[in-house]
């Protein structure tokens, strides 16, 4: 790798050029577009992104659970390189390319169940949980769609219509499409030891069979893990039960892994774990080392049910993406990056729960694989303390350690480290938290 992996501060962050950039930004992007940190990325490899002042960084967002294989990752950059000169698009409903057919090949081979599959590409997370949706409607002629609390899937109309958070998502754009249903979750730190996943499960269910009632609904769609919504792993049980449950009612269950796939939670995607067969699985972020791409892969009578043409978009399938994707995916196999995630997950959790032993303000360390948080509460209590969030990643970020926060309290932090980070890099990260955490008064 280039770029040294090491975290080196030669100015203050963010350092002048980020500050300068920040105010070009300011001038000429709508104030809506938010960042993390006001730091510019100059280029990015392993853990480390090096902004434009010369600092190193320590990544432990992946820009959002993307670049699992790795910015910029050896395999990808060659794939692209030699894709972006031969062409860089015609349009797969134009005159499609092999690219796109073995993405396609690839996620149904991989994706949970050995049933006879199809995919079909978009562009984002939300394109490809809409199309999901059209999907499930598609096949069962029915209109309603159930979502649950904490949930996030995007930022489209739909979409925003199935995430529950209100700020900032959702705020002012309504009104949101109709026909859509939200359920309680399991939430293990919340529900306390007496609700387990099969109680928490018949709580939804009945839910859902009173007020929307089996035969109007199209599909529940849920995260296995939820991302945006603060790493939220329910109780054993939970998903299985409601997935039983749609199988006798002819619901299909849309299992929307665009955070938790691809070896992010140390199985190649979170349903593995408890051997659940989702009838269709949404997949983005980690898919293609950073370039653009999400897929719906599932059944192929539900995914054959739309008429033809009824599926597709200008961009979706991008051969860019696509062989970025094929060049992810023999990364992911063949350096066992899920592997890897089940070894940082180990390193991280070991970590926290040490600092967790010693301040009471962490209230939960959960998550699994790469994809591990802490919940910040009030010391003793449950109730949530989203100013120590923000004052832990402000103190973590002036230290240069990206780290995101989550969650509709806004108390969680988030750790999402690209696979190929080095324990010494994940190990000074966390000394950086830990001292964050002793740093900020109670
Ligand atoms: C990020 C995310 C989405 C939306 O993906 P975009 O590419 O941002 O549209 C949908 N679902 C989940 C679970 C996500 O984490």
């Amino acid at each position: 790798m280039s770029l040294p992996q090491s975290r080196h501060l030669v100015t203050e962050v963010p350092g002048p050029r980020s500050r300068a950039l920040m105010a070009r930004k300011l001038a000429a992007v709508a104030s809506g577009v938010g960042t993390t940190m006001p730091v510019f990325a100059h280029r990015a490899a392993g853990g480390i992104v090096e902004d434009v002042d010369g600092n190193r960084l320590i990544d432990l967002g992946s820009g959002i659970a993307v670049t699992t294989v790795g910015n910029s990752a050896p395999r990808v950059v060659e794939a692209v390189t030699e894709q972006v000169a031969a062409f860089t698009h015609t349009c797969f409903m134009v005159t499609p390319y092999e690219s796109y057919v073995a993405v396609a090949e690839a996620l149904n081979r991989l994706t949970p169940g050995d049933h006879p599959k199809r995919t079909a590409l978009f562009n984002s997370g939300a394109e490809a949980v809409e199309n999901a949706v059209k999907i499930a409607r598609s096949f069962t002629g029915r209109p309603a769609v159930v979502a649950f609390d904490h949930g996030y899937h995007g930022r489209t109309n739909l979409t925003m219509a199935l995430t529950a958070k209100n700020m900032p998502y959702k705020h002012g754009f309504g009104p949101f499409a109709p026909e859509i249903y939200r359920a309680p979750l399991s939430y293990p730190f919340r529900d306390g030891k007496e609700v387990d996943g099969e109680a928490a499960a018949r709580r939804a269910l009945l839910l859902i069979d009173k007020q929307v009632g089996a035969d109007n609904l199209a599909a529940l769609v849920i995260e296995p893990i939820q991302g945006e919504g603060g790493f939220i792993e329910p109780a054993p049980g939970f998903l299985p039960t409601l997935a039983e449950w749609c199988r006798a009612h002819g619901v299909v269950f849309v299992a929307d892994e665009v955070q938790t796939g691809f070896a992010r939670t140390g199985d190649l995607f979170a349903c593995d774990h408890e051997g659940l067969v989702p009838d269709l699985i949404v997949t983005a972020k980690g898919i293609a080392g950073g370039l653009p791409l999400s897929a719906v892969t599932g059944r192929a009578e539900i995914m054959d049910a739309p008429h033809l043409g009824g599926l597709g978009g200008t961009y979706g399938g991008n051969p860019l993406a696509c062989v970025a994707a094929l060049a992810a995916i023999t990364a992911i196999e063949e350096e066992d990056l899920a592997g890897r995630a089940r070894q940082i997950e180990r390193l991280t959790k070991d970590r926290l729960h040490r600092v967790q032993g010693t301040d009471a303000r962490i209230g939960d360390v959960r998550g699994r694989g790469a994809m591990i948080a802490v919940e910040l509460v009030k010391a003793g209590t449950t109730e949530p303390d989203p100013d120590l969030a923000r004052a832990v990643a402000a103190a973590a970020h002036r230290q240069g350690v990206i780290v995101l926060t989550c969650g509709t309290y806004g108390n969680v932090l988030r750790f999402l480290p690209p696979l190929t980070i080095s324990d010494a890099l994940l190990t000074e990260a966390l000394d950086v938290l830990q001292t964050a955490f002793a740093e900020v008064p109670a």
